[in-house]
């Protein structure tokens, strides 16, 4: 696997790559990369005949500096991981390449933008759509693949591939998980063991949820989840919401669409670190 630093050794690669007629598939990734990384990546390289892997913590999609200061970098086992699960370039540039310039550009696709992370994270999904449409104009990849961890990410980015005509597909990947069903990420390692078995509970009451459904309301589903989850000594709810798969607004009724998904942000341990997951019920 090559490892490249600037845009113009990036625009190299693919232009050979191009001139074979090669396709291109796109993982934009922050490093510190795990199983749910790679599954993205394995997906990639099944289906395109070069794919690039960019590791790139972004500092504007970071409305809290504390958080950026304590991101897990990682960036040699990142390659040894991207080296066995066969992606053929990784291009891990500087701030100061990404960004000569303060990017001014400003985003924004409400509903899908301005809910659950986005009141939560002011900026943040601005920050994404800046350094994802760059990556799409640099690599003006065939395709580019997310996880549904970011599950609200997912509905932002396929707002701005319509808004500015991007000719890719977004491929949307499932969550790989711990044993425990934790959803794998990247600030995992930031918990102690004891918060890690604690934040298993998350998907568990997620999970169990879904058995609700037939029986009892969305506002009850709602809070049998919150208040389960608020038991928990150690774990706090931020936010869940029980929203349209697509559009990321409330349902009040299970027959309001035929694409729910409830988005839960919660607080763990005493740091503390904050975890994201979702669960379908339609
Ligand atoms: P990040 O490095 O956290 O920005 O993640 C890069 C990509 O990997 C995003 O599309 C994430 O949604 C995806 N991803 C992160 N964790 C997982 C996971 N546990 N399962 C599937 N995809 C994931």
């Amino acid at each position: 696997m090559k490892v490249v630093t600037t845009i113009a050794d990036l625009r190299a690669e693919l232009a050979a790559a191009r001139s074979e007629g090669k396709t291109v598939g796109l993982v934009p990734t922050m490093g510190a990369l795990h199983a749910g990384h790679a599954s993205l990546v394995e997906r990639s390289v099944a289906e395109n005949d070069l794919t690039v892997v960019s590791i790139f913590l972004n500092p504007t999609q970071f409305n809290d500096q504390t958080d950026l200061e304590k991101y897990p970098r990682t960036l040699e086992a990142d390659c040894a991981l991207l080296e066995q699960v066969g992606a053929q370039l990784a291009f891990a540039p500087s701030v100061a390449e990404m960004y000569p310039k303060p990017d001014t550009r400003s985003f924004s696709y409400p509903p899908t933008d301005s809910v659950m992370e986005g009141a939560f994270r002011p900026g943040h999904f601005n920050g994404v759509c800046q350094i994802v449409s760059k990556l799409f104009a640099m690599v003006e990849p065939d395709r580019a693949y997310f996880g549904e961890k970011d599950f609200q990410q997912i509905a932002v980015i396929r707002r701005m591939v319509d808004d500015l005509g991007f000719g890719l597909t977004i491929v949307p990947c499932p969550v790989i998980r711990e044993e425990s069903g934790l959803a794998r990420s990247s600030r995992n390692t930031l918990l102690t063991d004891a918060e890690r078995a604690t934040a298993a509970n998350i998907y568990q009451a997620l999970a169990d949820s879904r058995a609700l459904v037939g029986s009892h309301s969305v506002a009850e589903v709602h809070d049998y989840v919150v208040n389960r989850i608020n038991a928990v000594p150690g774990l706090e709810v931020q936010y869940y919401s029980i929203v349209d798969g697509r559009t990321l607004a409330d349902v009040a009724t299970w027959q309001e669409s035929d694409d729910i998904v409830g988005c839960i942000t919660v607080y763990c341990g005493s740091q503390p670190i904050r975890l994201i997951d979702h669960i379908r019920y339609k």
